[in-house]
């Protein structure tokens, strides 16, 4: 990555997001899964990296899928241009479903009334479904008796002509805890509703259960599939899997901006609202023009750090909606001096998972928030 210029940023803070170090942090979790296919998981805004870009990146990259959630954002990669499979798994009440499945989205049916509203559409395409079981997670997908009734109103509309169920699939509870016996149990489960379907007379093309930690971790789950979103953002899954460097991943965002103000004040000073930290001696207090309003975690007051000059340096007191004040001691640092919040961690700035350790949160969270005045711009080093 091309190292920021001094103080040069385009807006009150830069999300400098790396496309090579994305594709590499692909071809490691296509070399964890050889023999399934890639999805690469965009939702979100691609976890707010950009999906646009991230999904050219993906297909550059030999991504054969892109999942998103919404149909919504189904339909941005395709205004962005693409024209790959691309699997949108939401069904919300109410959802317009007929202009993604008209522009080739595979769609998601995870009981009989998502699957109806499939059916209802009214898409001039024949919709492309992928049925999803619940193994264990409780949130969407059949489960117990709910499995029959969808297999069958699936397999009668596929009979009819009206559907190709093209995928079932699943999703892991507890992949970031790889030991744990949740992941055994939602692997037989998903056996066992891939051979109920089976026994329907629908073997599906594509089963898929593997999100990141499982790719890394369970091959065993890899089946046709994998759907790989946080490790290819450079962010590791969990504590328990490693950090991104033990795991031969890179952080694709580097958040940066610039001091806007830089003073001496005396012992004794209290720091931004309530208070809650008071200069111990006297010291250079920095400002940093991003705040909770851009996605900055205001959990993480008093607890992250920055790294300014190369030094790493706290944060003073709680997170403002435009701004965080900094303690750089003894520092020298001027106005304009460059603020990394997080990167790739080489320089010896933070991560995103060390404000996530600060704020009692996950590194998901950390860069899936961004936005607000942050702007987005691009490096490719290759
Ligand atoms: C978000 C999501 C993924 C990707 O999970 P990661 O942990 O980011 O790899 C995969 N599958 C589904 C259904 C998801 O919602």
């Amino acid at each position: 990555m091309t190292p920021p210029t001094k103080g040069r940023t385009t807006g009150p803070a830069e999300a400098v997001v790396d496309l090579a170090a994305y594709r590499a942090n692909l071809a490691v979790l296509r070399a964890a899964a050889p023999t399934a296919l890639q999805m690469a998981v965009v939702k979100a805004d691609a976890y707010g990296h950009g999906a646009v870009e991230i999904s050219r990146a993906a297909r550059q990259a030999g991504a054969e899928w892109l999942g998103v959630a919404t149909i919504e954002e189904a339909a941005a990669l395709r205004r962005g241009g693409d024209r790959g499979p691309v699997l949108a798994w939401l069904s919300p009440a109410g959802a317009d479903l007929a202009p993604a499945i008209d522009a080739g989205v595979d769609v998601a049916a995870g009981s009989t009334a998502q699957l109806e509203a499939v059916l209802g559409a009214g898409a001039t395409t024949r919709p492309r479904v992928h049925l999803k079981v619940d193994t264990g997670m409780a949130r969407g997908g059949v489960r117990g008796a709910e499995l029959s009734a969808l297999f069958e109103a699936a397999r009668a509309a596929q009979d009819a002509g009206s559907i190709e169920i093209v995928g079932i699939f699943s999703h892991l509870a507890c992949a970031d805890e790889p030991a744990s016996p949740v992941n055994t149990a939602q692997e037989h489960a998903f056996g066992e509703a891939v051979a109920e379907l089976a026994s329907y007379g629908v073997e599906p093309e594509l089963r898929h259960l593997a999100n990141s930690a499982a790719t890394l971790t369970r091959p065993s789950v890899h089946h046709d599939l994998v759907r790989v979103g946080i490790a290819s953002y450079g962010i590791s899954p969990g504590p328990t899997l490693g950090t991104p460097a033990d795991l031969r991943l890179t952080p694709v965002m580097t958040l940066r901006t610039a001091l806007s103000l830089v003073r001496r004040v005396p012992p004794g000073t209290g720091v931004s609202y309530g208070h809650t930290y008071v200069t111990k001696r006297e010291t250079t207090l920095g400002l940093v023009p991003v705040g909770y309003g851009d996605g900055i975690l205001r959990a993480a007051s008093n607890a992250a750090s920055a790294w300014v000059n190369g030094t790493l340096v706290p944060i003073a007191g709680r997170v403002c909606m435009d701004q965080v004040v900094l303690d750089l001691g003894d520092l020298a640092a001027e106005r304009g001096d460059e603020v990394v919040l997080f990167g790739a961690g080489t320089r010896g700035e933070p991560i995103a998972e060390d404000w996530a350790a600060a704020a009692g949160t996950i590194g998901y969270e950390v860069v899936t928030r961004l936005g607000g005045r942050i702007v987005r711009t691009y490096v490719d080093a290759t």
